[in-house]
């Protein structure tokens, strides 16, 4: 399962790659699946490299082999295909016909990829990757009338269903008088054994799902209700229900049906949680409780000294940290910028050489990786996040006081 933060470095990576153009179909893409075996992929490779030799244009077919020489160059440092499988993207993504820029970018997945392939195009194919993004909230769907119940999850975008039970409880008895009422009885009981197999089963399925975001219940007239007021779901799980809500039909028709309707309940639900943390901050912040720490430099230090307990970072910073090196006299120095500057050594004045460049947020999670600290990615989509953002979008709740 992939965490916040892996997928966010994936989803920066995924907007630098998708900018990207060839001039030419230049830009080559390769995926390998989970499991391949990589030899397959590097002799594959080497063949495309002799196809690439008949591309009569001379730059596009020097920048396929030099793409594609990069590639096979990058993959010796694999001795197999990492778990979840390897994506890698090269060419020459210069916009300027004639000049070179070659970028090479390896991902190794934060899931499993299945597909295999192999692309020379214009553009890089990015759509598998993406497609993990979206599969990042996981909700726990229960529909249920008299007759039928059915259990899933949604990832993402994709429904998957995990149990379907019929309940067996015959439709109401129509006749009146004596029997008609103990036969009520008996069907009453059976519907209520048939609420405990499904809240049994929902508790038991949606307690292994980690990190689960909420409940959505759903289903045809009074009966979600009554399973409901059954109290056969634990507590933990009653308390995450995002909504109960009509729909007509169950089975997989209802299942869509219920995800439909529930697009307002499921934004909210991400907002909500944003804003709780966030209040959590500003409401240290008002008391002065010595407990929060902003601006990057201030909660630089609270994370070297192990003090941030929820590292808050506005998805809308967008900034590098870099290291810079004089090559004369072996000076170093790090900053934030927002871009790459042309810096001279401040001891002998000779020009300094980017060393290493790396996304602010990427950084500044890898430290909070090392002190065990949450983070938490702030959308621009509430006023709370706008307000992370005007405050230089770096902030967090503090484990204890620094002074
Ligand atoms: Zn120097």
């Amino acid at each position: 399962m992939a965490n916040e933060e892996e997928l966010y470095a994936l989803k920066k990576k995924l907007s630098v790659l998708s900018s990207k153009r060839g001039r030419h179909t230049e830009l080559i893409t390769v995926y390998i699946p989970d499991g391949y075996d990589i030899n397959k992929v590097t002799s594959k490779l080497s063949e495309e490299q002799g196809t690439a030799s008949n591309i009569k244009s001379r730059t596009t077919r020097k920048n396929v082999t030099t793409a594609l020489e990069k590639i096979l160059q990058e993959l010796k440092l694999f001795k197999q295909t990492p778990k979840n499988g390897l994506a890698l993207f090269c060419g020459n993504v210069s916009e300027r016909e004639g000049q070179t820029d070659f970028l090479l970018e390896t991902i190794i997945p934060p899931k499993p990829l299945s597909i295999n392939l192999y692309r020379c195009s214009q553009k890089f194919v990015l759509d598998p990757l993406y497609e993990m993004l979206e599969e990042r909230e996981t909700y726990g769907l229960i529909v249920i009338d008299r007759r039928n119940a059915d259990i899933a999850l949604l990832k993402g975008t994709s429904i998957e269903i995990l149990a379907s039970l019929d309940s067996l409880v015959p439709g109401k008895f129509r006749a009146g008088g004596q029997s008609a009422q103990r036969f009520e009885r008996v069907i009453e009981g059976m519907a209520q054994d048939f609420y405990k197999k499904v809240g049994e089963i929902a508790t038991n399925e949606f307690n292994q799902v980690k990190d689960l975001k909420g409940i959505i219940v759903g289903g045809p007239g009074p009966t979600k209700n009554d399973f409901l007021a059954a109290g056969h779901l634990s507590t933990e799980l009653q308390n995450r229900i995002l909504g109960v809500i009509d729909i007509g039909y169950t089975g997989e028709s209802g299942l869509d049906e219920l995800v439909n309707k529930s697009k307002d309940i499921l934004a909210e639900a991400e907002i909500t949680k944003e804003k709780e943390v966030m209040n959590k901050f500003l409401g240290h912040l008002a008391k002065d409780t010595g407990l929060v720490a902003y601006g990057e430099a201030e909660v630089r230090d609270a994370l070297n000294k192990g003090a941030v307990d929820i590292l808050l970072l506005s998805e809308k910073l967008n900034k590098k940290r870099i290291t810079l090196l004089c090559p004369n006299c072996g000076h170093t120095e790090e900053r934030t910028v927002d871009k790459v500057p042309n810096l001279v050594c401040p001891v002998c004045g000779s020009p300094m050489q980017l060393v290493k460049e790396k996304d602010l947020i990427e950084d500044l999670t890898e430290l909070a990786k090392e002190v065990n600290s949450d983070v938490f990615l702030v959308s621009n989509e509430t006023k709370e996040g706008q307000q992370l953002y005007g405050m230089g979008g770096i902030a967090a709740i503090l484990r204890f006081k620094l002074q």
